[in-house]
């Protein structure tokens, strides 16, 4: 027997929008515990209220209530009176957030970004640049203090030399080519949070199987005073400077480099000004998300005593992952 769903007329169709608008989860996609659900996901409510809270009259109720969907697990069998979620109200913030940031900056994000392209080193010249370093020197932007952790660092084995810890250590002034996070020839180290992500960070294309070396660290004291550059949606919420909000926001900070061999790399001027900032501001290195993977990348702009080999460095032979996004080139260039 085939189910037919009532009719909606165009005024009944406006709710039903409206509605669907408003109904983002429901008890399936919830967890459940000793059989019973645990609400984690989303405002919890139910379909009438929602009817109410957009004055839906009652006579359109019965009929738009069978053609809602939960959006986030498919489910779409509902009744007027089913316990469903409203989008979380951290979410609402963190989407209000983002888009205030968005609006205010953008234009100036791109004008900042093409003056940098005809004077590279006159940052300072441009509004952006002078607000972006002025916030940075009076530490109005977020930092956070990188607790005891392990890290891990990640070379491809391109001959049969063995390396050695210091030969997966920051390369000395004059070595590397320039990066995310650093000018050509500058010296420091790039770390992520997981033997995978320096993996796929390191690997000039992680879908291919390698073989690499990688080198575990390990934080042997906390190291303060890091500039949070973290674009997730836990932490993006709470960054409380709508400047670098907006500057994560409009992908900038993850700005991929096509080919990097071609010398021209526009995509890094705005975040080795933002280093150089952070640099003279007496921040210790700058904390930041992978664009390829998920994870966090530490660069750290300074020798630091508090971070140390866990001993030799050891071969890996990475599988190959299918589909790696190609955004961040920052671990390639040294
Ligand atoms: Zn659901």
């Amino acid at each position: 027997m085939y189910e037919y769903l009532p009719t909606l007329n165009k005024t009944a169709e406006k709710y039903r929008t409206k509605a669907q608008r408003e109904l983002k989860y429901c008890v399936t996609c919830q967890p459940y515990d000793g059989g019973s659900y645990v609400w984690i996901m989303g405002e919890e409510t139910t379909v009438e209220e929602i009817f109410d809270s957009i004055d839906c009259p009652e006579r359109y109720r019965d009929d738009i209530v069978e053609h809602l969907g939960c959006p986030n697990c498919g489910n779409s069998s509902f009744d007027r009176y089913d316990t469903v979620g409203t989008e979380d109200n951290y979410r609402i913030r963190v989407e209000s957030h983002y888009n205030k940031a968005l609006s205010k900056y953008n234009n100036k994000i791109q004008s900042f970004r093409e003056h940098l392209e005809q004077f590279p080193s006159l940052a300072g010249s441009h509004p952006l640049g002078r607000k972006i370093f002025k916030e940075i020197r009076e530490k109005k932007v977020d930092s956070i203090n990188v607790g005891v952790t392990s890290w891990y660092r990640a070379r491809g084995v391109d001959h049969s030399k063995v390396f050695d810890s210091k030969d997966l250590h920051a390369p000395p002034v004059g070595k590397s080519s320039g990066g995310r996070f650093h000018h050509s020839g500058q010296s420091v180290l790039y770390l992520a949070d997981s033997k995978d992500l320096a993996m796929t960070e390191a690997l000039e294309d992680p879908s291919v199987p390698s073989i690499i070396w990688i080198q575990e660290y390990k934080l042997i004291e906390t190291i303060d005073n890091v500039l949070d550059l973290r674009y997730d949606w836990d932490n993006f919420g709470q960054l409380s400077n709508l400047t670098m909000a907006a500057l994560l926001a409009s992908g900038c900070i993850f700005e991929r480099v096509q080919d990097r061999n071609n010398k021209w790399k526009p995509q890094y001027f705005i975040t080795s000004f933002i280093a150089d900032c952070a640099r003279s501001a007496g921040y210790s290195g700058i904390l930041y998300s992978s664009s390829r993977d998920s994870g966090f990348n530490l660069v750290l702009f300074n020798n630091n005593d508090n971070i140390q080999p866990v001993g030799k460095p050891n071969i890996f032979i990475y599988e190959g992952r299918g589909s790696v996004n190609f955004f961040d080139d920052s671990f390639i260039d040294f």
